[in-house]
């Protein structure tokens, strides 16, 4: 079950759809944001109904109409892809504010940054004069309260401590979870992997090839496909093209091995994609 928060004509609404992930889930259209509740009860209502059964597995005996008869009332807009024409906005870098302030967003590469980081990043702001720190998505967090003069050193020192402040960082196009030795599932290193990955690969990443690096099968990070999957296993490093942890290697590579065999991979698909 999936809510997700989008702006319908400016007004803040939840995008509701059930049984899969962000891709494959299916769809049943926007509710207000205070029905959020109140949709989610009667979802999970649907189910309890069915004894116990996976969302997925009711879409499969009675498709949708089971999950939508029990919102209807509530929906906003009609069935359809939520993405449609609703780009975001890059959350990176200076953004004007309303107030004439402005606010500056710094990623966390793959996702995570120590205390240490974070203390120092939060001492960065406050020197620049910051007022305050909200999360974004993209995990990037934005500093707001800054002047357009002080924001530049504050970049500066966000850059210097790791974040990412540039669109063009190849460290956005890898995601990585934790990894061993932090996960006790994990059959390798790959948020300490990833930096090296994304380094080896940079001259061939625009944005178009993500890399998922996981630990072992279970996909915590990224449970979506990707242009390029690495699963960690006894064995080595698999490699799995335009899927997901779930499907079909054509690779096996040693872990040492693994930037320069994903830096090649990532050189032939651009080399095809100029040529098609
Ligand atoms: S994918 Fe595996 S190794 Fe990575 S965090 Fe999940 S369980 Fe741990």
């Amino acid at each position: 079950m999936r809510l997700r928060a989008q702006a319908i004509n400016g007004v803040a609404a939840l995008y509701v759809s059930v049984g899969g992930d962000r891709q494959r889930a299916a769809h049943l259209g926007c509710v207000a944001g205070q029905d959020g509740v109140e949709v989610t009860i009667r979802l999970l209502e649907v189910l309890a109904q069915r004894g116990r059964v996976r969302a997925r597995e009711v879409l499969a005996a009675e498709g949708i109409a089971a999950f939508h008869s029990a919102v209807e009332d509530l929906l906003v807009t009609a069935v359809g892809r939520r993405d449609s024409g609703n780009r975001r906005k890059e959350p990176l870098g200076l953004h004007g504010l309303r107030d004439g302030t402005f606010a500056y967003g710094v990623g966390l590469a793959f996702g995570h940054a120590d205390a240490t980081s974070l203390q120092r990043l939060s001492e960065a702001a406050e020197a620049a004069g910051a007022s305050g720190m909200r999360a974004a998505p993209g995990r990037v967090l934005i500093i707001i309260g800054l002047t357009q003069q002080n924001s530049s050193p504050f970049a500066a020192a966000a850059e210097a401590l790791g974040f990412i402040v540039r669109s063009e960082d190849p460290r956005r196009h890898v995601v990585a979870c934790a990894g061993a030795p932090i996960c006790a599932s994990a059959k390798i290193a790959a948020r300490a992997i990833a930096p090296l990955v994304a380094a080896a690969a940079a001259p061939h990443l625009d944005g178009s090839f993500k890399i998922h690096i996981s630990g072992c099968a279970k996909g915590c990070a990224h449970p979506v496909p990707a242009a390029l999957t690495v699963v960690g296993t006894a064995a080595g490093c698999v490699l799995i093209a335009d899927g997901s942890v779930q499907d079909t290697a054509f690779k096996t590579v040693a872990t040492n091995e693994l930037p320069d065999a994903v830096a090649e991979i990532a050189r032939g698909r651009k080399h095809e994609d100029n040529h098609v």
